[in-house]
């Protein structure tokens, strides 16, 4: 089968364009039957299916370049961490951080054709904190909340594999745009996770296989959510508005379409930026405008 590479216990299955959005990298443990992360390479995912090798389906978390091909499996029990479940529950409750009709209205359509939504319950819940035990390896299911609430890593222990997810230590950095995501979070989870000793770390976008220790990946990584900050309150220094903050385009550098998607994405992450400021006294909020306080 194509773009699989087999990995002590398991076969990591490279998604398409480098397992970038709206793809991911897969898992599966053959033993088991267990796949992880079904959005990576669909011609590839339906051969395992039809050749019966498929017998569950476990995600990180509830986004959608995670779920992609669930579709192909919706005969299958799945698990996800209890906090992740919700959104998957209705599309409702998977765009209820979009406020605006316009964007609501482009993510439904693109959520219904591209990513194959439909409401989906799970079988049973990924606990962290446990170790499920596997022919073929344990897993340790560990917390890592921040990107969403509900996000695991997870550690096999056969081959002493850790699988990152999506602290996927790429050039983009961390994403905790949702509205349930947190910068706070995500900054403890990369701190706890790049202490757990490992021989090979996995992660779910771009590079995906790591043998030997990421090491300063680490610091980059953690260190985009600092620069972020920085040319935000730079450019406070005059004050603007929500939408003239938009249009700096920190996070993503330019405009890009499709911009319903992009500029979600901005502002999202600038408004998690600006609490956090506002939190600790560095930005005020008056009249629609934000500044720096000092
Ligand atoms: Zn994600």
């Amino acid at each position: 089968m194509k773009h699989i590479e087999r990995i002590g216990p398991l076969w990591f299955i490279r998604g398409q364009n480098r397992g970038r959005y709206p793809y991911c990298h897969s898992i599966f443990l053959p033993e088991a039957g267990i796949l992880i992360d079904p959005a990576s390479d669909r011609e590839t995912l339906t051969q395992m299916r039809d050749e019966g090798l498929v017998k569950a389906i476990w995600l990180s978390h509830w986004h959608e370049d995670h779920f992609k091909d669930l579709d192909l499996f919706d005969d299958l029990p799945f698990f996800i961490a209890r906090k992740d479940a919700p959104p998957l529950s209705s599309l409702e409750e998977f765009l209820a951080g979009y406020d605006s009709e316009e964007d609501f209205a482009y993510w439904q359509q693109v959520l219904l054709t591209e990513f194959h939504f439909r409401p989906r319950y799970p079988a049973g819940y990924l606990i962290p904190g446990t170790t499920v035990v596997l022919p073929g390896t344990r897993v340790d299911v560990i917390a890592a909340p921040g990107h969403t609430p509900g996000h695991v890593a997870l550690f096999f222990q056969e081959g002493e594999i850790l699988f990152l997810a999506d602290y996927d230590l790429t050039p983009f950095g961390p994403w905790y745009g949702d509205h349930n995501s947190s910068i706070e979070d995500t900054l403890a989870s990369l701190r706890y996770l790049r202490n757990i000793p490992a021989r090979v770390w996995l992660t779910s976008h771009e590079t995906g296989i790591f043998t030997s220790s990421p090491g300063e990946l680490w610091d980059k990584y953690e260190g985009v959510v600092y620069e972020r900050e920085k040319r935000l309150l730079q450019a406070l220094e005059k004050p603007k508005t929500m939408e003239e903050i938009v249009n700096l385009w920190i996070i993503y550098g330019r405009p890009r379409e499709p911009r319903a998607f992009f500029a979600f994405g901005e502002r999202a992450h600038m408004k998690k930026h600006l609490k956090s400021l506002i939190d600790r006294g560095l930005v005020t909020h008056k009249n629609g405008l934000f500044s720096r306080a000092d």
